[in-house]
C-alpha cells in the first residue's frame, strides 16, 4: 500500500462487501492503522442514487486507498460506473476483492442477485487482480465462485477452516410442544435471565440465533422478567445503551446495526445478549463473544459455520449450542442441506467437529492437539472413560434392572416434585423454566421402570434440558438404590 504523502498517483483497492455493517466496522479499524479509506454509498438509495459531493475530487486526489462498495452498487449503479471508468480509476485500481464470497452462490441467485453479477468487474478493470475471499466454501463453491467471478489460471490459497476453540453441542427438544417454539425458547432464556441478574455485565457474551419472530419473543421475555434489572447500572438512565441485551436482524436500521457492531468489539460492551438473525453472521469480528445458541437449525452448514464462529475469536475456549428438533429438519424444509440433518441427528455418532470439517473437505488437523472438548459426544467419551460420577453420562452404567417398589415410586414422586418446586423458585416461578409439569412428573412415574437411561428420560417426558434429565435421573438412581442396599 502506498503511504498517503509520497504521490498523487496510488494504488487503489476495490472491496465488495454484503452489508453496510459490516463495511463500516472495517473502516473503522483501518482508519485506526492509517489507512484511508471509504465507502461508495448512495445518497439516494435507488439505483440512479448519486454519492457525496466530494467523492470523485477525493478518489482523483488520491486520498482513498480502499473503497468498499456493495455489489448493488458495483454492478447497477451509472455513477459509480462512471468512477469506475474514470481515467484515474483505470490507471490506478489494482485489485478488487469480493469479501464473503461464498454469497456468490449462496446469494447470487436467491434474494441478493447482483452477487452473482459481479463477474462484469473483471471487465471494468480488465488489468486489475481479482481476489474472492470466504472462510466458508467447499470445492465445488471453489469452482462456482471462480467462474462465476472470470477468474483466468486462479490460484487458490486454503486454509483448514478448523475452529479448534470452540466445542459443538447439540441438544434435541422436543417436537410438540402447547406453546411449541415460544414456550420452549421462554425456557430455554430462564437460566440466561437468571445470569444476567447475577452477573450482569459479567455474563459471557452470547448471541442468539433464532427466527425473526423469536428475536421479538426473546427481547420480550427478558424485559418482562428482569424489570429494572435490564439496565446496567440499574440507577442509570434508561435508553437502550444501557440495556443488557439487544436484538440484531435485517428490519432495523443501518444505524442500529452499527451501533451494536461497533460496542460488541469493545470489551466494555454493556450488551450481553443479543438476539439474532442470521442477518448477524458474516465477518463480524468480536474478539469478546464467548457464547453462541441456535435455536432452530440454520439451512446450510456455510451458515450455521459462520454463525457458530462468530463465537471464540480470541482463541480461548468457546462454545456452541444448537437446539433443534425433528420439525426443524423435516422433509418439507425447503433448502435444508442433508449435512445439517446429518449434524443434528448424528446416526453414527461421529465427533461433530468432523462433520463440520468433512463438508468443507477438510479433516480434524493434527492428532496431538486433539482434546477431549471437539462436541458434546467427544466429551461424553471422556467421562465415561475416565470420570467415576453416579450419573453415567454414557448411560452405559446405569443398567440396572429397575424393579420399582410403590415405596420408592412415592418417594421419587415427592423429591421431583421439590426439584419443580425449586428450579422454579430460582426462575422467576415460571412454572416453564423447571421443564417439568405435573402430568410429566406422573407420566415418569408410571413408566419409571424404562427409566434407566437419560435419553430414556428425555424420550418419555417433555423436558429437554440436559441438566434437567441428569437431575431427574440422580434422584431416581439415589431412590432406588438407598431401598435396595437397607
Ligand atoms: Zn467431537
Amino acid at each position: 500500500m502506498v503511504s498517503k504523502e509520497s504521490s498523487k498517483d496510488k494504488a487503489i483497492v476495490i472491496v465488495v462487501s454484503p452489508l453496510n455493517a459490516l463495511i463500516d466496522d472495517q473502516i473503522n479499524k483501518l482508519n485506526a492503522l492509517g489507512v484511508c479509506c471509504a465507502s461508495l454509498r448512495l445518497c439516494g438509495g435507488e439505483a440512479d442514487g448519486r454519492f457525496e459531493g466530494s467523492f470523485q475530487e477525493n478518489l482523483q486526489t488520491g486520498n482513498f486507498q480502499l473503497i468498499f462498495t456493495h455489489p448493488d452498487v458495483a454492478v447497477n449503479n451509472r455513477h459509480c460506473r462512471e468512477l469506475f471508468l474514470l481515467n484515474y480509476s483505470q490507471r490506478n485500481v489494482v485489485v478488487v476483492v469480493v469479501d464473503e464470497a461464498h454469497c456468490i452462490i449462496e446469494w447470487g441467485h436467491d434474494f441478493r442477485p447482483d452477487y452473482g453479477k459481479l463477474g462484469t468487474l473483471s471487465s471494468v478493470f480488465p488489468s486489475a487482480k481479482i481476489v474472492a475471499m470466504t472462510a466458508t466454501a467447499t470445492r465445488e463453491y471453489q469452482r462456482a465462485i471462480t467462474e462465476n467471478l472470470n477468474m483466468k489460471n486462479p490460484s487458490p490459497v486454503i486454509a483448514n477452516p478448523d475452529r479448534a476453540n470452540i466445542c459443538y453441542e447439540v441438544i434435541q427438544r422436543p417436537s410438540y410442544v402447547k406453546q411449541g417454539n415460544v414456550d420452549q425458547f421462554e425456557e430455554l432464556l430462564c437460566p440466561i435471565a437468571e445470569e444476567i441478574i447475577t452477573t450482569t455485565v459479567r455474563i459471557p457474551l452470547t448471541i442468539i440465533y433464532s427466527s425473526l419472530e423469536l428475536c421479538g419473543v426473546g427481547f420480550a421475555f427478558l424485559e418482562r422478567v428482569l424489570g429494572d434489572k435490564q439496565f446496567y447500572p440499574m440507577d442509570a438512565p434508561k435508553p437502550h445503551q444501557n440495556r443488557l441485551f439487544a436484538q440484531f436482524h435485517s428490519p432495523q436500521t443501518d444505524k442500529m446495526k452499527s451501533e451494536i457492531i461497533s460496542r460488541i468489539v469493545t470489551e466494555s460492551c454493556t450488551q450481553r445478549v443479543i438476539f439474532a438473525t442470521l442477518a448477524f453472521g458474516m465477518g463480524i469480528d468480536s474478539p469478546y463473544v464467548e457464547r453462541v445458541i441456535h435455536f432452530g437449525v440454520p439451512r446450510t452448514m456455510e451458515s450455521f459455520f459462520q454463525e457458530s464462529g462468530r463465537a471464540g475469536r480470541d482463541g480461548r475456549p468457546d462454545k456452541s449450542t444448537l437446539y433443534f428438533n425433528n420439525n426443524d429438519i423435516g422433509a418439507n424444509v425447503e433448502g435444508m442441506q442433508p449435512i445439517m440433518r446429518e449434524y443434528c441427528k448424528n446416526p453414527k455418532s461421529e465427533c461433530r467437529r468432523k462433520i463440520i470439517l468433512k463438508h468443507f473437505g477438510f479433516r480434524i488437523p493434527n492428532v496431538q492437539e486433539q482434546s477431549n472438548s471437539f462436541c458434546d459426544l467427544c466429551e461424553k467419551s471422556c467421562l465415561s472413560e475416565f470420570c467415576d460420577d453416579t450419573v453415567d453420562p454414557d448411560h452405559s452404567k446405569v443398567t440396572a434392572n429397575l424393579a420399582v417398589s410403590e415405596n420408592q415410586v412415592q418417594g421419587i414422586k415427592s423429591k421431583l416434585i421439590g426439584l419443580k418446586a425449586e428450579t422454579e423458585a430460582n426462575y422467576f416461578h415460571l412454572s416453564m423454566c423447571s421443564g417439568l409439569t405435573m402430568e410429566g412428573i406422573d407420566e415418569l412415574c408410571l413408566t419409571l421402570s424404562k427409566a434407566k437411561t437419560l435419553d430414556k428420560i428425555l424420550e418419555s417426558v417433555q423436558i429437554w434440558r440436559k441438566e434437567h434429565a441428569e437431575q431427574i435421573l440422580k434422584i431416581i438412581h439415589n431412590v432406588t438404590s438407598r431401598e435396595s442396599s437397607e
